[in-house]
């Protein structure tokens, strides 16, 4: 059943959006590499809220960065990235949708750090959306990712939070997760021979290019700033605003 908290449901992602995640978790985890050195990785989901069926539309994952296992810390670069990545999207009328990153063998759920991390787009964006990908799911025959949107995003740290259901393009409900483990064992061993280059890397040339074809330079106040708010520092904000 659909669960109708936030009067959002239904998640459509493009199949390339989808492969995006694939390749980027399995460039920092895979099981070829031993556990301890997997990397969580962290990305944003660009897209747009379709006006007739209210359904969100993922037609891009955009691979940022990567951290340790368990977490991810973004750095000035990643912010500066951002904001050039946003008013890229919005030349094409989309936005960032919502934020996806990995649980490399922890499991589908939003810890407290990623709640923080979610109020920021959530706050912002009441449809905001945050989706979690665990490639180990694939061996329990469970599907690997889930997506989540917090119940109440004015409780700030103590929300709760809910699954929404999700459609990935060209994969059909009841043989999805077969379906995923296919293309995840499909994509894994081109990323350890490294027969697909860098994830992270094509996106910062991608941006580059776009950047200096328009000879855009964002003044330095737009690109970077701390917020504190009831003490907590928020990752995000500033790309939102
Ligand atoms: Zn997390």
């Amino acid at each position: 059943m659909v669960e109708e908290k936030s009067g959002f449901y239904i998640v459509f992602i493009e199949h390339s959006a989808f492969r995006n995640i694939v390749i980027h978790t399995a460039q920092y985890a895979h099981f070829d590499m031993k556990v301890k050195n997997w990397k969580e990785v962290y990305g944003f989901l660009i897209g747009y809220i379709d006006e007739d069926t209210k359904w969100t539309h993922i037609t891009d994952a955009v691979p940022i960065t990567h951290g340790t296992h368990y977490g991810v810390e973004f750095k000035k670069e990643h912010y500066v990235l951002s904001a050039y990545l946003n008013l890229m999207v919005a030349e094409n009328d989309e936005f960032y949708v919502g934020w996806y990153h990995s649980h490399p063998g922890l499991g589908l759920f939003l810890s407290q750090t990623d709640i923080v991390n979610h109020l920021g787009y959530q706050v912002v964006n009441p449809k905001a959306i945050a989706m979690v990908f665990d490639h180990t799911k694939l061996i329990q025959k469970e599907p690997p990712i889930e997506i989540f949107q917090l119940d109440n995003p004015t409780f700030g740290v103590s929300s709760n939070y809910h699954s929404i259901e999700y459609y990935i393009g060209g994969i059909k409900k009841d043989k999805e997760i077969e379906i995923i483990k296919e293309l995840y064992y499909e994509i894994e061993p081109d990323c350890i021979s490294g027969k697909i280059t860098s994830i992270e890397k094509t996106v910062r040339r991608v941006v580059r290019k776009w950047k200096g074809e328009r000879k855009i330079k964002l003044p330095k106040k737009d690109l970077y700033k701390k917020k504190k708010k009831r003490g907590i520092k928020q990752s995000f904000g500033p790309f939102f605003e």
